[in-house]
């Protein structure tokens, strides 16, 4: 029995047909899902002139969790394909933005499907930071000799300047910027969420060169840590942990992993990459949008898994994996569980975690597994069967 709803966010193609078989096979049989129903199928937000996201997100504001299927963030072909009257912004964006939040990413371990890297034993979860840098940066291209500088007019008109370089010849210059409002709203996250997960949080900058801008992600990230966080980490048994990136990078590589991974926008694009494609799979990776007030949204790190979604279409048989859309389910029904103070919708989420990775564990999978697995007595299942077989497997638990 569930209390309060979740807000469910339907979405596109194959993820879409998935969504409905894991709704029909592991979810309806077994519990009384309640949720706040939000198409945000490309079609549907074509018609609400893209309203529907925007009230998807104000509801989940208002409920606090959210099981997100996978979008279509529309491009030119999008536009023949659905006949849009927009190019509708991506629908994760416009989310993230409402609801200002961090997005962490873990992959999901089993065995039978080992790390490249031998020694990690335990996922890394990753945090990007999702606003600004050289993602909002203004550049450049110096045709030849002359002088750059910054120049920042505050509000009463006095100008503060620093030269960037006399150039001699041809170049380029950049600038970017930060806020530390957002900065403050990233730390937030990251702290609640190594709280929420009793993990430790590593952060890493290179303050050593940028003495002001790095700089200030250190302090800031510091002196919250020091003022809301040092006691209950204490409490919780975890640590906050700061170091340069390059001696993250190395320090990462040697771990055993089981820790939060905080980085700045352009190092979380980069290393987000490198630990999901090193775990495996980006269908055995889980994604979750978490607010600084607390708010959080679950869903799959892929897409919509677009070929896949064509073959069917045609009727031939797919392999999709469905671990990760399982995941954004079990992860947002535990939450739920856990805010209202319902056992029972925790531990069915527990269980039907424990049933989707035994069955890999088992030798079931879907192809994208079968192809990278150590095991040797493997069975290739089709994208309904295995969800067919976890049912299985989730029935002898419940
Ligand atoms: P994708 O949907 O992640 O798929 C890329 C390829 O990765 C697939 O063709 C497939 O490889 C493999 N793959 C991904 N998920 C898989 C799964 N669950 N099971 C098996 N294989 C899987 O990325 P895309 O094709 O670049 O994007 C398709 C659409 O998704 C785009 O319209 C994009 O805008 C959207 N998108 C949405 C989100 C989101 O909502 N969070 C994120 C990313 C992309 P093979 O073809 O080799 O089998
Ligand atoms: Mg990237």
């Amino acid at each position: 029995m569930m209390t309060t709803p979740l807000v469910e966010m339907d979405g596109d193609e194959m993820t879409r047909i998935l969504w409905q078989m894991i709704k029909d096979e592991l979810l309806l049989p077994f519990i009384d899902l309640k949720t706040e129903y939000y198409d945000l199928g490309l079609e549907h937000r074509n018609e609400t002139d893209d309203q529907v996201t925007v009230e998807s997100a104000e509801a989940t504001k208002k409920y606090g969790v959210a099981v997100k299927c996978a979008t279509i963030t529309p491009n030119a072909a999008r536009m023949d394909e659905y006949h849009l009257k927009e190019m509708w912004k991506s629908p994760n964006g416009t989310i993230r933005a409402i609801l200002d939040g961090t997005v962490f990413r873990t992959p999901i371990t089993v065995k039978g499907i080992e790390p490249c890297v031998k020694n990690w034993k335990k996922p890394i979860t990753l945090a990007r930071h999702a606003y600004g840098d050289v993602y909002k940066n203004a550049e450049i291209k110096v045709p030849g000799a002359g002088k750059a500088e910054l120049v920042f007019t505050a509000a009463d008109g006095t100008e503060t300047r620093e030269l960037i370089h006399n150039f001699k010849g041809a170049g380029i210059i950049q600038g970017m910027h930060n806020t530390d409002e957002s900065i403050t709203n990233f730390a937030k996250c990251c702290f609640n969420y190594a709280l929420d997960t009793k993990q430790d949080l590593w952060f890493a900058t290179k303050d050593t060169i940028s003495k002001k801008y790095d700089h200030n992600f250190k302090d800031i990230f510091q002196e919250i840590f020091d003022r809301d966080y040092a006691e209950k980490f204490k409490e919780a048994g975890i640590e906050y942990f700061y170091t340069l990136i390059d001696d993250a990078v190395a320090r990462v590589m040697k771990a055993e992993g089981g820790f939060i991974w905080a980085c700045k926008n352009y190092d979380g694009d980069v290393m987000s990459d490198m630990v999901s494609s090193a775990f495996g799979s980006l269908a055995m990776m889980t994604s979750v949008l978490v607010s600084p007030t607390g708010v959080y949204e679950y869903e799959a790190a892929h897409g919509t898994v677009q070929r896949h979604y064509y073959k069917h279409l045609k009727g031939e048989e797919t392999s999709t994996n469905s671990v990760a859309t399982i995941f954004a389910w079990s992860g947002a029904l535990r939450k739920r569980g856990e805010l209202d103070g319902n056992e029972a919708l925790v531990k069915f989420a527990n269980k039907l975690e424990r049933s989707t990775l035994q069955t890999i564990q088992e030798g079931k999978m879907t192809k994208d597994l079968a192809l990278i697995t150590t095991m040797d007595e493997i069975v290739t299942l089709n994208s309904q069967d295995f969800i067919k077989a976890i049912r299985k497997t989730l029935e002898t638990y419940i």
